[in-house]
């Protein structure tokens, strides 16, 4: 079977849905801990798998020799090793043909604290010795777009990324890219690096968005610890906040605004364009 750990989250799903519409529901397996939430899952034919990263034995009997997994980045930060070496344990004790594992744009070179965990879980799978294929996610442009909200209260996108250019793509985008690398062949000791095909600046993100709403939006870089103070004053929780922080200094610096048409050429098509994305955030909201 190919199967998707985090099936039930934004991206789990989006990887399904092109499963769905690239091989027979019944090859399709969903490692999920809550079987209700996956109850859509299940009725697309999709076979459930019910398991909790923080409990290594529900992992016990989830893979099989023959199967290709995707394990999903767990969501929790600081506690992502522990999770990620039960699915890798599981995995390895069954022997599985391919795992495939949702990473960050510049795997080992990375240098922001979001990426540490990654990094790990990186080199656990590379000891493992099983056959791999490495899905460095770049920036989802989501992460943006989700939050247009208090950009269009305030006229403002505020952020520390200074002139820093994100070579984000859609989660569309990038579980198209792991559906690709689970139905194909080829990609067994693969690392891609996956982003958008064109890196803008948060200005150009805010003259996009002023663009789609009419509205004047201009780009305020701010300081790093004024920035902390904002996201935390909106309620971030300070571990989180400063996460942010340090990812917009990571971009200041350039980190995630590489565009090495990885995933165009995975999914074959350009990557999502912003404006479509921005378009699409607008009308919804
Ligand atoms: P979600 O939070 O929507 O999905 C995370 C998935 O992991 C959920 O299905 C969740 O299950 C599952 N999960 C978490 N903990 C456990 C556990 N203990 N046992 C079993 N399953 C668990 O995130 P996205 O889909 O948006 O993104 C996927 C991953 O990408 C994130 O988890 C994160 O690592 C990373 N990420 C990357 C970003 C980027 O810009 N590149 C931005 C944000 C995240 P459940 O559905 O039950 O909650």
């Amino acid at each position: 079977s190919i199967v998707v750990t985090g099936a039930t989250g934004l991206l789990g799903r989006l990887v399904i849905e092109r499963l769905l519409a690239t091989v027979p529901a019944e090859s399709v397996a969903a490692v999920v801990r809550d079987k209700e939430k996956a109850a859509p899952l299940a009725a697309r034919g999709v076979e459930l798998r019910v398991a909790d990263y923080d409990r290594p034995e529900t992992l016990a009997d989830v893979f099989r020799a023959d199967d290709r997994v995707l394990l999903i980045s767990a969501n929790e930060v600081g506690r992502r090793i522990p999770q990620h070496t039960a699915v890798i344990d599981a995995a390895k004790a069954a022997g599985v043909a391919q795992l495939a594992y949702t990473g960050i744009l510049g795997g080992p070179d990375a240098d922001f604290q979001l990426a540490a965990e990654h990094k790990v879980t990186e080199q656990l799978i590379l000891d493992s010795g099983l056959p791999h294929t490495f899905l460095r996610n770049g920036w989802y442009t989501e992460n943006y777009t989700a939050n247009l909200a208090p950009v269009l209260e305030h006229g403002a996108v505020v952020a520390n990324a200074g002139e820093g250019r994100v070579a984000a793509a859609t989660r569309a985008d990038y579980a198209d890219a792991a559906a690709a690398v689970l139905t194909g062949d080829g990609h067994l000791g693969a690392a891609y690096e996956l982003s958008g095909d064109v890196a803008w600046s948060l200005a150009e993100y805010a003259a996009v968005v002023a663009e789609a709403t009419g509205k004047e939006i201009t780009y305020r870089n701010v300081p790093a610890s004024v920035h902390q103070e904002i996201l935390t004053g909106a309620g971030v929780p300070e571990p989180f906040a400063a996460i942010l922080v340090d990812v917009d200094e990571a971009i200041a610096r350039g980190a995630l605004a590489g565009t090495s048409g990885d995933l165009a050429r995975l999914i074959g098509r350009p990557t999502t364009p912003l404006a479509d994305t921005v378009a699409a955030a607008v009308a919804a909201a």
